[in-house]
């Protein structure tokens, strides 16, 4: 019998049926206050993210139709009708076996036939006299209207008579609620809370840039009056968005700044020359211009929160380490966090050797740090007597208590959960913050969105290196590659082969790595293979890996790419099998695995792309080793929604304006937002952040 469950059911919340009587009407009221929402359309409601009125309300249409009266359709075009069902018959096609369904629909004694294809339901589900609404593209032929419904629905309440012509919405939906359902808890909550709208734009900008007042944009973009109205309204409701985005990060950049004046490190030259000595090179001009920037944040007022990007490889932890070290020489401890046990040992076996023979204490805290071992370090860490402390997300327990926390470095930030960040915001009495990413953001966004972060770029790497060269290799080619990387394998050189796993089914991916491991073991026998997978204990994957380190193995295979977080500069070739199931940002990062050394680097991909885009994507790889351009590139191939989902840097989400292709609008807004926050109405500010970013917000809030 289980004596505690690790997964808690999170109570489910009693939302009265509706409002308490002496509840004023708020934005946040829950959807099924609605008229017309019941507790099944607010559940499938939950599916599109849409809780609270104000959800409904910026759950914008993707599409438009026109509504137009059956006596006035127009061929070709993509219309709605409306009608009452005078007949519904079925005939099964000659050549096809195909069975359509014919609904004859009529409106002030115009008809239209609805074609069906291969759905002999509907027969059942219409009745003459039936009132319905379809869409779809509409076609006359043979003195005959016909149209193909793209969707439709039964109408309880028709609006019998209103032939005019508008243009209506077309929601995003989801399984089981139709346009009809979503389109009518609009126009009601338009009715009871469209002018509860919180009114963002000062009313001298709102004139001057000749926007449609915010209220108004909102009615219009859902049902709009008129195509010129429609596109008046989407202008204004993304430079709201806009607006209110950045007037958020403005408003958080002022409190950032203002707050914990004390934290001031004191950088003498006497200690930039003693940190400057534990390096065995001469810092690149990137990392020097870092490295300024990094020092002018710890010696003045204010609490750095900086964002520090750049290619692996490219000397990001050299320099999170020169800032931890001015730390230390402030008389601050300092903390480094890694998302995996990997990279956190690996972060503290290079920091040992930087600070060898020195009076630095460090320790390593991570989730299988030993019991007795652990107490000791957390008491030298609560005394003060440890300086730097590497770890994972064991150093985020309550148990791990600072003397005097100075400085936080966080590595791949991105790669914590939300939870984590927020313990990560909120340990030691605010000390200052690097994180660091080696998943560019493209510059563009960067400074148009991280208002309230500093950035600082790493754009070069360390001298002698040689860029990698990429090539993708068609299946023809396969035999002769993997005969020459051999080759070199036998030489001494050692090779990454990376294996993508189709289905995330553990007993799958066991079998598939485990006949994969066999062939290749045969294959290569005379050069070591090494294998990592995702059902290794945690013991097995080390060994594997320092069977590889040590260049015992000469091959390592890998299924799992997360753990790939080895630094193995005699690595100078990775084969990479079924490129295209790999993102793009991914792809780039497994190829900074190579060419860490002088000699030339290889990546070959395998891959058989489905799609231009997927083949652009494999071409851009070729071309390129610019991480800034590889992510722009990502960005325009995806767009910005998808692009963000696959980052989770913390970045916003947006309802309507996209930054990719409103990059003008955005600009724009962000101009103002930064120049008139003094004017703007700060409850209005307050109220719509909450409501549109709530939750990202206090993400990135430190
Ligand atoms: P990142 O954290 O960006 O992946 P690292 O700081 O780990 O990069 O640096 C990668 C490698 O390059 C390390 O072996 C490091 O010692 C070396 N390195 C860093 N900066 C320089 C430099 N300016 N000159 C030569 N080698 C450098
Ligand atoms: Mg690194």
């Amino acid at each position: 019998m289980a004596r505690h469950s690790t997964r808690q059911r999170a109570p489910k919340a009693t939302i009265p049926a509706r409002r308490p009587p002496a509840q004023s009407p708020s934005l946040a009221d829950p959807v099924i206050w609605l008229p017309g929402c019941g507790p099944a359309v607010a559940e499938k409601l939950t599916r599109l993210e849409i809780a609270s009125i104000y959800d409904v309300l910026t759950h914008y249409p993707r599409a438009y139709y026109m509504r137009r009266s059956i006596a006035k359709l127009k061929h070709g075009e993509v219309q709605a009708i409306q009608g009452q069902v005078i007949n519904v018959g079925e005939k099964t096609t000659r050549g096809r076996r195909m069975r359509v369904t014919e609904v004859i629909v009529e409106e002030d004694q115009a008809q239209i036939a609805l074609v069906f294809f291969n759905q002999p339901w509907i027969v059942r589900r219409l009745r003459e006299g039936q009132w319905i609404s379809a869409i779809g593209i509409v076609e006359f032929a043979f003195g005959e209207f016909t149209l193909k419904p793209t969707s439709w629905t039964i109408l309880r309440n028709p609006e019998v008579g209103d032939g005019k012509e508008r243009l209506l919405p077309e929601y995003p939906l989801t399984e089981g609620l139709t346009n009809h359902v979503v389109a009518a808890l609009t126009r009601a909550a338009l009715t009871s809370h469209g002018e509860l709208l919180s009114i963002v734009l000062p009313e001298a900008l709102t004139k001057e840039l000749k926007l449609m007042p915010e209220r108004e944009a909102l009615r219009e973009v859902h049902f709009p009056s008129s195509e010129a109205h429609l596109n008046a309204a989407k202008l204004a409701l993304k430079f709201r968005e806009f607006f209110l985005l950045c007037a958020g990060l403005a408003l958080r950049h002022e409190r950032t700044r203002k707050d914990d004046g004390e934290l001031v490190f004191k950088i003498t030259d006497h200690l930039r020359s003693r940190c400057d000595a534990r390096f065995p090179f001469k810092f690149t001009k990137a990392q020097e211009r870092v490295i300024g920037e990094i020092s002018r944040d710890l010696a003045s007022p204010g609490r750095m929160n900086r964002l520090l990007q750049g290619d692996v490889g490219c000397g990001k932890t050299a320099v999170a380490l020169y800032a931890m070290l001015l730390a230390v020489g402030s008389n601050y401890q300092t903390a480094l966090i890694a998302p995996t046990e990997i990279l956190a040992r690996q972060h503290d076996q290079s920091i040992r050797n930087y600070l060898k023979d020195s009076r630095v204490k460090i320790e390593l805290l991570t989730g299988s740090t030993p019991k007795p071992e652990r107490e000791k370090l957390l008491a030298s860490l609560a005394s003060g007597e440890t300086h730097i402390i590497v770890g994972t997300h064991a150093l985020l327990e309550p148990a791990v208590r600072f003397n005097k926390l100075g400085l936080i470095v966080i590595d791949e930030q991105h790669k914590f959960g939300v939870r984590q960040r927020e313990q990560l915001a909120i340990k030691g009495n605010r000390p200052h913050r690097l994180a660091m990413s080696a998943t560019p953001i493209p510059r563009t966004l960067s400074l148009t969105l991280y208002g309230d972060l500093d950035i600082s770029i790493i754009d070069e790497m360390p001298p002698g290196r040689t860029p990698v060269k990429t090539s993708w290799i068609p299946e023809s080619a396969r035999e002769k590659t993997f005969a020459a990387i051999h080759e070199k394998l036998k030489q001494g050189q050692q090779a990454y082969l990376i294996y993508p796993l189709v289905k995330p089914n553990p007993e799958l991916e066991l079998k598939s790595a485990s006949e994969l491991h066999a062939a290749l073991k045969s294959r290569f026998a005379d050069i070591g293979v090494a294998l990592v997978h995702g059902q290794l204990s945690a013991d097995d994957k080390d060994a594997a890996m320092a069977r590889f380190t040590r260049g015992q193995a000469k091959l390592l295979v890998a299924t799992v790419v997360v753990e790939v977080g080895v630094d193995v500069p005699a690595a100078n070739i990775m084969v990479i099998e079924h490129a295209e199931r790999f993102g793009l940002a991914q792809l780039h990062q497994l190829r900074g695995r190579i060419g860490r050394g002088s000699e030339q680097s290889f990546l070959y991909l395998f891959a058989e792309p489905a799609t231009d885009t997927a083949r652009e994507r494999l071409e851009i790889l070729c071309r390129t080793t610019d991480g800034f351009e590889i992510a722009e590139a990502d960005m325009r191939l995806r767009g910005y929604g998808d692009f963000i989902g696959t980052r989770q840097a913390g970045m916003p989400k947006l309802k309507i304006g996209d930054p990719v292709t409103d990059l003008k609008i955005l600009a724009r807004a962000r101009k103002e937002a930064f120049a008139r926050i003094e004017s703007c109405d700060r409850e209005a500010l307050k109220e719509a952040l909450t409501l549109e970013f709530g939750k990202a917000f206090r993400l990135v809030d430190a």
